[in-house]
């Protein structure tokens, strides 16, 4: 007998642009009815979501700063009506922006940690009430955390907590089969890596890892697609760094 599962929903944060938009794409394409956060690009989570529509999937882009509880609230309430109870969360929002520790200004520093850090930490907190059982979340850090580059202290301690945060709250789920899991991309060609690079700083971030290139957005969408799904529902707590062998 042919008996239909309930379609699985995912919430993606930063999922206008970037990793977080070759995430919602390869979830869709997974099978997942799709919330596509955005804080500014309304013009591309709208497009993303239509896409994934005209191409028979269930898709909603919705407005949220993930630094205010209160739009992340709003947040899952929103899919949650559109779409239905979330089982997976994937946080990939998130700002970098490389400065020298003394030269940090206190506003950078603040939004740093508001997006990377305490958006997390809202989608978290949200999500342990709201989250379906048996669910999982990915979390996107990133593999300068192991690198401890000059002028990215602030964005490496941002995102360090993003780990702890990880590995804690996989403990804190026990009994709900939810995994708690973070990705750590190295470099990525996104707008977030290129901006402000020579190409010829680029190409020596390309040439770093052993596979000598830059990852793709795609490159990471796999790996969230692997720790969302039943193939790794065995791994929790981890931090799996994607980064062509970078370190
Ligand atoms: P990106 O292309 O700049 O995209 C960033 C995304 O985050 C956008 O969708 C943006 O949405 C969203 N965002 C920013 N502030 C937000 C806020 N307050 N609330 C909700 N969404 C917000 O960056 P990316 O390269 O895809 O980075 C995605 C994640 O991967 C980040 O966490 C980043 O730290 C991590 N990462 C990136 C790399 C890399 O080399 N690219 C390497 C390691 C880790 P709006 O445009 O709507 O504001």
């Amino acid at each position: 007998m042919n008996v239909q599962t309930p379609q699985r929903i995912a919430l993606v944060t930063g999922g206008s642009r970037g990793i977080g938009a070759a995430i919602a794409r390869r979830l869709a394409r997974d099978g997942f009815a799709v919330g596509i956060n955005y804080a500014s690009s309304a013009a591309q989570a709208d497009a993303l979501a239509e896409e994934i529509r005209l191409a028979g999937g269930r898709a909603v882009a919705v407005r949220a700063d993930v630094s205010a509880a209160d739009d992340v609230r709003a947040m899952f309430g929103q899919v949650e009506a559109e779409l239905g109870r979330v089982d997976v969360l994937v946080n990939s929002a998130g700002i970098l922006e490389i400065k020298p520790l003394a030269e940090t200004s206190d506003d950078l520093f603040e939004r740093t940690f508001a997006i990377n850090t305490r958006g997390t930490f809202n989608t978290l907190r949200e999500a342990a009430a709201r989250l379906a059982d048996g669910g999982a979340i990915v979390n996107v850090s990133s593999t300068t955390v192991a690198l401890n580059l000059p002028g990215y202290a602030v964005y490496i301690a941002s995102k360090a907590a993003v780990e702890s945060l990880t590995q804690v709250f996989a403990k804190e789920l026990r009994g709900r089969r939810i995994t708690v899991n973070a990705v750590a991309p190295g470099p990525v060609a996104t707008e977030l890596f290129m901006k402000g690079k020579s190409p010829e700083l680029i190409e020596h971030y390309a040439k770093m890892p052993p596979l000598e290139r830059l990852g793709q957005p795609d490159d990471i969408s796999g790996v969230v697609s692997f720790l969302a799904g039943p193939d790794a529902g065995w791994v929790n707590g981890q931090v799996l760094r994607a980064n062509g062998g970078l370190a």
